[in-house]
């Protein structure tokens, strides 16, 4: 693990979107059995927005990255998406994609694999229309602030989503609190809050940059989320085992809640 945590700067100067979406987000037929990871977080995401109520007009994914496999299984049950991230060039990878630049990641055949888990691999065009469609704004955010888009105030959404980002963005349990606090004031009451977050990692690697990662316990997780006025309804822990040199991280949690009526 890195000598000191790296923070948003740090972020802000050393992460590359294409070099990290390379590595993990890779998904090509002959190489399906190699991106367990990102599968295995696929399977957890189509199975938590299959639940009961996770349905409403808008959804704010905090901390998106340049990524969009987060949101094909979400787009399914909300007519809008904001999508928030502390880096310029994250959000500007992720734009290029909605844009349909030349040069954006080709997220094919991940959009293919969701299509195959809702039963028909052959929407995929649709549903990349649909995301493409369905995010409206992209914007910088700041998890560790009281108003995480400050000085722009957005009204509260139907559901928060978060995917690998709040572990990485706090230096220790306390501020893993505060995220928490910061970015539950983003959902109405009685809305959701859907969160993906390793377990038992200090690091992840790529492109010669080491991140460095909160080490988080399953238990961890769901005390914070409750300490930040919700109400966990599911909460699903898998092991990683493959061995990967990448990172040290020992399995995902997968996790929905409901912010408790205020
Ligand atoms: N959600 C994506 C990206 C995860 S990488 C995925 O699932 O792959 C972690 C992301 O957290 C990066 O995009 C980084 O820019 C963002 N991040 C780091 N610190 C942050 C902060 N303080 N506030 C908001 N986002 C932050």
């Amino acid at each position: 693990p890195p000598a000191i945590f790296t923070e948003a700067d740090f972020y802000q100067r050393s992460f590359d979107p294409q070099a990290y979406l390379k590595e993990y987000y890779s998904l090509s037929d002959s190489q399906r059995g190699a991106n367990l990871f990102l599968m295995q977080n696929l399977r957890s995401l189509h199975k938590m927005f299959s639940l009961d109520g996770l349905r409403g007009d808008t959804l704010i994914d905090v901390g998106c990255g340049p990524t969009i496999y987060q949101l094909l299984s979400a787009c399914e049950h909300f007519h809008e998406i904001i999508a928030l991230d502390y880096t310029d060039q994250n959000r500007w990878e992720l734009e290029r994609w909605l844009r349909n630049e030349e040069g954006a990641f080709d997220w094919v055949p991940v959009v293919k694999y969701v299509c195959e888990l809702e039963g028909d691999r052959e929407k995929w065009a649709e549903k990349q229309e649909k995301v493409r469609k369905k995010v409206k704004q992209v914007l910088k955010c700041d998890v560790t602030k009281a108003n995480p888009t400050g000085p722009v105030s957005l009204p509260p959404a139907d559901c928060i989503l978060s995917t690998l980002c709040l572990e990485g963005a706090c230096k220790d349990l306390p501020t893993f609190h505060c995220a928490l606090r910061n970015i539950g004031t983003l959902v109405k009451p009685g809305g959701h809050l859907v969160l993906v977050t390793v377990l038992g990692e200090t690091y992840y690697a790529f492109n010669n940059q080491v991140f460095s990662c909160l080490r988080l316990e399953k238990h961890e997780v769901e005390v914070a989320v409750e300490a930040a006025g919700f109400e966990v309804t599911f909460s699903e822990a898998q092991a990683y085992t493959a061995s990967d040199e990448r990172t040290d991280c020992q399995g995902v949690l997968g996790l929905v809640a409901r912010r408790c009526p205020s």
